[in-house]
Protein backbone atom coordinates (compact mmCIF):
# COMPACT_ATOMS: atom_id res chain seq x y z
CA UNK A 1 0.00 0.00 0.00
CA UNK A 2 1.81 3.60 -0.72
CA UNK A 3 1.96 5.65 2.05
CA UNK A 4 2.40 9.27 2.18
CA UNK A 5 5.87 11.17 2.93
CA UNK A 6 5.78 12.14 6.22
CA UNK A 7 7.70 15.52 7.15
CA UNK A 8 7.12 17.33 10.31
CA UNK A 9 7.92 21.83 9.77
CA UNK A 10 7.46 22.75 13.11
CA UNK A 11 8.73 21.42 17.07
CA UNK A 12 10.18 22.11 20.00
CA UNK A 13 12.51 20.50 22.54
CA UNK A 14 13.63 21.64 26.20
CA UNK A 15 15.16 24.46 25.00
CA UNK A 16 12.60 26.82 24.21
CA UNK A 17 11.83 26.91 27.97
CA UNK A 18 8.56 24.79 28.32
CA UNK A 19 8.66 21.63 26.40
CA UNK A 20 11.14 18.70 27.35
CA UNK A 21 12.69 16.52 25.14
CA UNK A 22 16.26 16.86 23.60
CA UNK A 23 16.94 17.36 19.34
CA UNK A 24 17.65 13.88 19.45
CA UNK A 25 14.56 12.13 20.69
CA UNK A 26 12.60 14.86 18.58
CA UNK A 27 14.74 13.32 15.29
CA UNK A 28 14.45 9.69 17.15
CA UNK A 29 10.81 10.11 16.95
CA UNK A 30 10.53 11.51 13.57
CA UNK A 31 12.35 8.47 11.72
CA UNK A 32 9.92 6.03 14.28
CA UNK A 33 7.57 6.88 12.26
CA UNK A 34 9.21 6.83 8.56
CA UNK A 35 9.75 10.80 8.26
CA UNK A 36 11.70 12.11 5.99
CA UNK A 37 12.26 15.53 7.08
CA UNK A 38 11.58 17.02 10.72
CA UNK A 39 12.17 20.95 11.43
CA UNK A 40 13.33 22.07 14.74
CA UNK A 41 12.13 25.42 15.45
CA UNK A 42 12.83 26.61 19.14
CA UNK A 43 11.54 29.97 19.82
CA UNK A 44 14.18 32.67 19.63
CA UNK A 45 15.00 34.24 22.55
CA UNK A 46 12.89 37.37 23.73
CA UNK A 47 14.48 40.40 25.52
CA UNK A 48 14.82 40.00 29.20
CA UNK A 49 12.08 42.46 29.74
CA UNK A 50 9.48 40.69 28.03
CA UNK A 51 10.58 37.21 29.25
CA UNK A 52 12.19 37.57 32.70
CA UNK A 53 11.77 34.23 33.87
CA UNK A 54 12.85 32.64 30.73
CA UNK A 55 9.89 30.37 29.97
CA UNK A 56 8.33 31.90 26.53
CA UNK A 57 12.16 31.21 24.82
CA UNK A 58 15.57 29.97 24.70
CA UNK A 59 18.02 31.15 26.80
CA UNK A 60 20.05 33.44 24.56
CA UNK A 61 23.22 31.22 26.42
CA UNK A 62 22.00 28.15 24.83
CA UNK A 63 22.04 28.94 21.04
CA UNK A 64 25.38 27.70 20.37
CA UNK A 65 24.22 24.80 21.78
CA UNK A 66 21.46 24.32 19.89
CA UNK A 67 23.46 23.91 16.26
CA UNK A 68 25.25 21.58 18.25
CA UNK A 69 22.79 19.60 19.12
CA UNK A 70 21.12 19.81 15.74
CA UNK A 71 24.63 18.72 14.01
CA UNK A 72 24.98 15.95 16.64
CA UNK A 73 21.33 14.85 15.89
CA UNK A 74 22.28 14.98 11.58
CA UNK A 75 25.12 12.21 12.90
CA UNK A 76 22.92 9.85 14.61
CA UNK A 77 20.15 9.39 11.90
CA UNK A 78 21.93 10.55 8.38
CA UNK A 79 18.94 9.68 6.43
CA UNK A 80 16.61 12.03 8.28
CA UNK A 81 16.52 15.54 7.12
CA UNK A 82 16.99 18.10 10.09
CA UNK A 83 16.23 21.55 9.19
CA UNK A 84 17.40 23.94 12.01
CA UNK A 85 14.69 26.90 12.16
CA UNK A 86 13.78 28.60 14.61
CA UNK A 87 9.58 30.18 15.86
CA UNK A 88 9.99 34.13 16.37
CA UNK A 89 7.97 36.11 18.18
CA UNK A 90 6.77 39.52 16.55
CA UNK A 91 6.67 41.96 18.42
CA UNK A 92 5.86 46.11 17.45
CA UNK A 93 9.38 47.74 17.28
CA UNK A 94 10.93 44.46 17.54
CA UNK A 95 12.71 44.43 13.62
CA UNK A 96 16.25 45.19 14.92
CA UNK A 97 16.45 42.87 17.54
CA UNK A 98 15.13 39.89 15.13
CA UNK A 99 17.42 40.82 12.64
CA UNK A 100 20.39 40.74 14.56
CA UNK A 101 19.76 37.44 15.71
CA UNK A 102 19.51 36.34 11.86
CA UNK A 103 22.50 37.98 10.65
CA UNK A 104 24.28 35.86 13.45
CA UNK A 105 23.08 32.53 13.02
CA UNK A 106 22.48 30.48 10.07
CA UNK A 107 18.73 29.38 11.08
CA UNK A 108 17.73 27.43 8.18
CA UNK A 109 13.75 28.01 8.61
CA UNK A 110 12.53 31.28 9.88
CA UNK A 111 9.12 30.82 11.60
CA UNK A 112 7.22 33.80 12.34
CA UNK A 113 4.17 34.06 14.91
CA UNK A 114 2.23 36.63 16.86
CA UNK A 115 1.65 35.30 20.15
CA UNK A 116 1.58 38.47 22.26
CA UNK A 117 0.67 41.74 21.36
CA UNK A 118 2.15 44.97 21.85
CA UNK A 119 1.44 48.40 21.13
CA UNK A 120 3.96 51.52 21.07
CA UNK A 121 3.30 52.33 25.00
CA UNK A 122 1.87 48.81 26.30
CA UNK A 123 3.03 45.93 28.19
CA UNK A 124 3.67 42.91 25.79
CA UNK A 125 0.63 40.64 26.77
CA UNK A 126 0.33 36.88 26.15
CA UNK A 127 -3.19 36.45 24.77
CA UNK A 128 -3.10 32.83 23.79
CA UNK A 129 -1.81 32.32 27.33
CA UNK A 130 -4.22 30.83 30.42
CA UNK A 131 -2.56 33.00 32.95
CA UNK A 132 -3.11 35.93 31.40
CA UNK A 133 -6.75 35.22 30.12
CA UNK A 134 -7.95 38.31 31.71
CA UNK A 135 -6.89 40.48 29.01
CA UNK A 136 -9.35 39.53 27.00
CA UNK A 137 -12.43 40.71 29.08
CA UNK A 138 -10.53 43.87 29.27
CA UNK A 139 -9.89 44.25 25.74
CA UNK A 140 -12.91 42.77 23.59
CA UNK A 141 -12.28 40.12 21.71
CA UNK A 142 -13.01 42.14 18.24
CA UNK A 143 -9.87 44.57 19.18
CA UNK A 144 -8.10 41.38 19.73
CA UNK A 145 -8.11 39.94 16.34
CA UNK A 146 -7.99 43.33 14.74
CA UNK A 147 -4.88 44.11 16.96
CA UNK A 148 -3.54 40.54 16.34
CA UNK A 149 -3.98 41.34 12.27
CA UNK A 150 -1.96 44.34 12.50
CA UNK A 151 0.58 42.63 13.70
CA UNK A 152 0.41 39.57 11.51
CA UNK A 153 0.58 42.01 8.71
CA UNK A 154 3.91 43.90 10.24
CA UNK A 155 5.68 40.60 10.76
CA UNK A 156 5.10 40.21 6.72
CA UNK A 157 5.96 43.18 5.44
CA UNK A 158 9.23 43.45 7.83
CA UNK A 159 12.38 43.24 6.85
CA UNK A 160 12.87 39.66 8.73
CA UNK A 161 12.90 37.20 5.50
CA UNK A 162 9.90 34.81 7.22
CA UNK A 163 9.70 31.85 5.46
CA UNK A 164 6.48 30.43 6.83
CA UNK A 165 3.72 32.01 9.34
CA UNK A 166 2.75 29.49 12.17
CA UNK A 167 -1.05 28.96 13.42
CA UNK A 168 -2.38 31.92 11.51
CA UNK A 169 -5.42 32.22 13.59
CA UNK A 170 -3.65 31.63 17.18
CA UNK A 171 -6.25 34.36 18.71
CA UNK A 172 -8.61 31.20 18.82
CA UNK A 173 -6.80 28.89 20.88
CA UNK A 174 -8.77 29.97 24.07
CA UNK A 175 -12.15 29.55 22.23
CA UNK A 176 -12.18 32.92 21.65
CA UNK A 177 -13.59 32.63 17.88
CA UNK A 178 -13.46 35.94 16.10
CA UNK A 179 -17.17 37.78 16.83
CA UNK A 180 -17.94 38.87 13.07
CA UNK A 181 -17.89 37.62 10.17
CA UNK A 182 -14.42 36.86 9.03
CA UNK A 183 -14.93 36.72 5.67
CA UNK A 184 -12.77 39.72 4.63
CA UNK A 185 -10.36 39.19 7.27
CA UNK A 186 -9.35 35.69 6.29
CA UNK A 187 -9.09 37.55 3.00
CA UNK A 188 -7.00 40.04 4.01
CA UNK A 189 -4.53 37.32 5.45
CA UNK A 190 -4.17 35.57 2.41
CA UNK A 191 -3.66 38.63 0.66
CA UNK A 192 -0.72 39.76 2.52
CA UNK A 193 1.06 36.25 2.85
CA UNK A 194 0.33 35.46 -0.86
CA UNK A 195 2.00 38.85 -1.87
CA UNK A 196 5.11 38.22 -0.06
CA UNK A 197 5.58 34.81 -0.86
CA UNK A 198 5.70 33.10 2.71
CA UNK A 199 4.39 29.71 3.41
CA UNK A 200 1.48 28.97 6.19
CA UNK A 201 1.33 26.11 8.51
CA UNK A 202 -1.30 22.99 8.87
CA UNK A 203 -0.77 23.13 12.73
CA UNK A 204 -2.66 20.08 14.45
CA UNK A 205 -1.77 21.50 17.73
CA UNK A 206 -4.81 22.81 18.30
CA UNK A 207 -7.24 19.95 18.48
CA UNK A 208 -5.52 20.02 21.74
CA UNK A 209 -6.04 23.67 22.89
CA UNK A 210 -9.07 24.80 24.52
CA UNK A 211 -10.93 25.65 21.07
CA UNK A 212 -10.32 21.45 19.87
CA UNK A 213 -9.54 22.49 15.96
CA UNK A 214 -6.79 22.93 13.70
CA UNK A 215 -4.41 25.74 12.88
CA UNK A 216 -5.92 27.11 10.28
CA UNK A 217 -9.90 27.09 10.62
CA UNK A 218 -11.37 25.87 7.27
CA UNK A 219 -12.32 29.01 5.67
CA UNK A 220 -9.20 30.64 6.38
CA UNK A 221 -7.13 27.84 4.88
CA UNK A 222 -9.58 27.96 1.83
CA UNK A 223 -8.90 31.61 1.15
CA UNK A 224 -5.03 30.39 1.34
CA UNK A 225 -5.38 28.10 -0.61
CA UNK A 226 -7.53 30.37 -3.33
CA UNK A 227 -4.37 32.96 -3.06
CA UNK A 228 -1.89 30.31 -3.92
CA UNK A 229 -0.51 30.15 -0.56
CA UNK A 230 1.87 27.05 0.03
CA UNK A 231 1.18 25.70 2.87
CA UNK A 232 3.67 22.69 5.29
CA UNK A 233 1.91 20.51 7.95
CA UNK A 234 3.27 20.59 11.23
CA UNK A 235 2.52 18.97 15.16
CA UNK A 236 4.23 22.36 17.13
CA UNK A 237 5.43 19.11 19.97
CA UNK A 238 6.64 20.19 22.58
CA UNK A 239 7.44 17.35 23.40
CA UNK A 240 8.62 14.24 21.59
CA UNK A 241 5.72 11.92 21.64
CA UNK A 242 3.41 14.56 19.78
CA UNK A 243 5.92 15.28 16.91
CA UNK A 244 3.49 13.72 14.07
CA UNK A 245 0.58 13.74 16.02
CA UNK A 246 -3.43 14.00 13.80
CA UNK A 247 -1.66 14.22 10.63
CA UNK A 248 -4.34 12.51 8.89
CA UNK A 249 -7.24 15.10 9.79
CA UNK A 250 -4.45 17.92 8.56
CA UNK A 251 -4.34 16.47 5.28
CA UNK A 252 -8.12 15.82 5.20
CA UNK A 253 -8.60 19.28 6.09
CA UNK A 254 -6.39 20.83 3.24
CA UNK A 255 -7.70 18.37 0.38
CA UNK A 256 -11.06 19.48 1.67
CA UNK A 257 -9.75 23.21 1.04
CA UNK A 258 -8.62 22.50 -2.19
CA UNK A 259 -4.96 21.63 -1.78
CA UNK A 260 -3.08 19.02 -3.79
CA UNK A 261 -0.08 19.34 -2.67
CA UNK A 262 1.57 19.72 0.71
CA UNK A 263 4.84 21.96 0.49
CA UNK A 264 7.76 21.11 2.65
CA UNK A 265 10.53 23.56 3.55
CA UNK A 266 14.51 22.07 3.02
CA UNK A 267 17.83 22.82 4.93
CA UNK A 268 18.89 24.63 1.85
CA UNK A 269 15.84 27.21 1.68
CA UNK A 270 13.99 25.59 -1.65
CA UNK A 271 10.32 24.09 -0.85
CA UNK A 272 9.08 21.23 -2.21
CA UNK A 273 5.99 19.34 -2.97
CA UNK A 274 4.39 16.18 -2.07
CA UNK A 275 1.05 15.07 -3.38
CA UNK A 276 -2.06 14.64 -0.92
CA UNK A 277 -3.37 11.26 -1.98
ZN1 LIG B 1 3.87 29.31 18.44
ZN1 LIG C 1 5.72 26.51 18.17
Amino acid sequence: MFRMEKTDSHTHTWLSGHGDGTVIEVAQTAVSQGMTMVALTDHLPLPREVDPDGVFAMDPLNMDEYFYLLEEARLEYPSLEIIGGIEIDWRWGAEDYILSWVERYPFELLTGSVHMLTSEQGEPWEFDHPDYAKGWEERGEEAVWMDYLELWKQAITSKVPFDLMTHPDLPKKLNHKPPFDPTEYYHAMAELAAASGVMVEMNTSGLYKPVGELYPAPALLQAFYEAGVPCAISSDAHTPHHVGRNFEEGYAALRAAGYSHLTVPTRTGDRRQIPLD
